[in-house]
């Protein structure tokens, strides 16, 4: 099977970060993506592990050098996917699982149309807003642009391939599976195998 990209987008407090990590450790054969970032490192963030932390000058080189798949500014911070985890995933014949903003997205669908793109709504506002005000990292103007980007993003759910509501995680969770389990076995993505299978057939059906 071909390798692709599953890019997990979603408006802040939406709890794509959980959904990606309950993915990564379900077994499916997901690579995570882990992003490079301007961002300062959170209590409990391991550098390599959830991010690559890095200064700004050295994003910058990493977008000169063409060393980013996307990258976009999110609430004053620089994050990037690096190409490189690409090309690990294709090498551990994986898929890439991205947990990207709206604006990181609609440059990798531009950049490669087989990513498949899941986009994460919430059951209500009210449920997001409580989501987010539980969130101890953040000081009131964090939270307070965090809910801003989150109206903004909420609109955005224009060109995505799949949606699914996270109101139960486990049901969410089962969602994703399914659509991961449905786009593997797209024609165009193991055509070879395909191939194979039919020549198999057709030889047991000669002999
Ligand atoms: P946080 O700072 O809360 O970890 O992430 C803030 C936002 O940046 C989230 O929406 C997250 O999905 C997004 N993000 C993380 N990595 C990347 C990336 O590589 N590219 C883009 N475009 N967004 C990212």
């Amino acid at each position: 099977m071909k390798s692709f990209a599953v890019a997990i987008c979603a408006p802040s407090g939406v709890g794509k970060t959980t959904v990606a990590k309950r993915l990564i450790e379900g077994g499916e054969e997901l690579l995570f993506s882990v992003s490079a970032t301007t961002r300062g490192a959170r209590p409990g963030e391991q550098s390599g592990v959830d991010y690559h932390f890095v200064s700004r000058d050295e994003f910058d080189s990493m977008v000169t050098n063409g060393e980013l798949l996307e990258w976009a500014e999110v609430h004053g911070d620089l994050y990037g996917t690096p190409l490189a985890n690409l090309e690990a995933a294709e090498r551990e014949g994986k898929l890439l699982l991205l947990d990207i903003d709206v604006q990181g997205a609609r440059q990798v669908m531009q950049a490669r149309p087989d990513t498949v793109t899941v986009f994460l709504l919430p059951p209500s506002f009210d449920v997001l807003m409580e989501r987010l005000q539980a969130r101890a990292s953040e000081d009131a103007a964090r939270l307070r642009r965090r809910m801003e980007t989150a109206k903004a993003e909420l609109r955005s759910v224009q060109g995505f391939g799949y949606v699914v509501v996270n109101d139960r995680l486990e049901d969410a969770l089962r969602d994703i599976r399914a659509i991961i389990s449905a786009e593997r076995r797209r024609l165009d993505r193991q055509a070879g195998e395909v191939e194979e299978l039919r020549r198999r057939l057709l030889e047991e059906l000669e002999a």
